[in-house]
């Protein structure tokens, strides 16, 4: 997917060289949410300057995003499951607002948070074993498959972030979906040779 792609490409511009913003060899706790809390190191904006976000800027779902983004925001973070969780589910407005929507979003905020400190310091890494970031199936879980970490930071490009076949990995399951409607194309894998060849060199 265009998007994850570009992401993917100024993570690695950004976050895989120094400075890290959410460096884990700071501890869990910076790598976590401490990382939030500080001032950005300025070497960060001059190279998030020299990054192309072109083809992001001229994406029309992109540009609505933005456009619209505190709307979008209230409207699908808090409203909507507030809503959901009073209709459907029966809750007070109190407790639908408490549970359904702040207690989502602290969740869904830690578990990508754990993208940055259990995926870098707990688990394995078949692919490169002095590459901090590891394999984390508890962090793939909480975040439908971002956990593969090794792979990712070894493969960058790979739109999948784990072997094919080997892995869950429900966001290129939906990769795959959005491709076979025709808004995903491109998509790129690592050789099944190139991550084998890694593998073994590793051993
Ligand atoms: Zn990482």
């Amino acid at each position: 997917m265009q998007v994850r792609r570009t992401v993917i490409q100024c993570r690695n511009l950004i976050f895989h060289f120094a400075p890290d913003p959410h460096n884990a060899l700071r501890g869990f706790f910076f790598a976590h949410v401490g990382w939030l809390l500080t001032r950005k190191h300025p070497d960060i904006f001059i190279k998030g300057r020299t990054l192309n976000i072109s083809d992001l800027i001229e994406d029309p779902v992109i540009r609505f995003q933005r456009k619209y983004y505190p709307l979008l925001y209230i409207a699908f973070c808090f409203l909507l499951p507030t809503l959901l969780c009073h209709y459907l589910i029966g809750h007070t407005w109190f407790d639908s607002l408490l549970v359904g929507s702040f207690g989502r979003y602290i969740v869904s905020l830690h578990c990508t948070w754990f993208v940055n400190s259990a995926a870098h310091m707990w688990g394995d890494r078949p692919y490169k074993k002095d590459c901090e970031p590891r394999e984390n199936t508890w962090v793939s879980i909480a975040t439908w498959g971002e956990g593969f970490h090794n792979f990712h930071h070894v493969f960058p490009y790979d739109y999948a972030i784990s072997e094919m076949g080997l892995k869950v990995d429900p966001m290129r399951w939906f990769i795959d979906l959005m491709a076979q409607v025709g808004q995903v194309w491109g998509r790129k894998r690592a050789s099944q040779y190139v991550v084998n060849s890694a593998r073994g060199k590793n051993l």
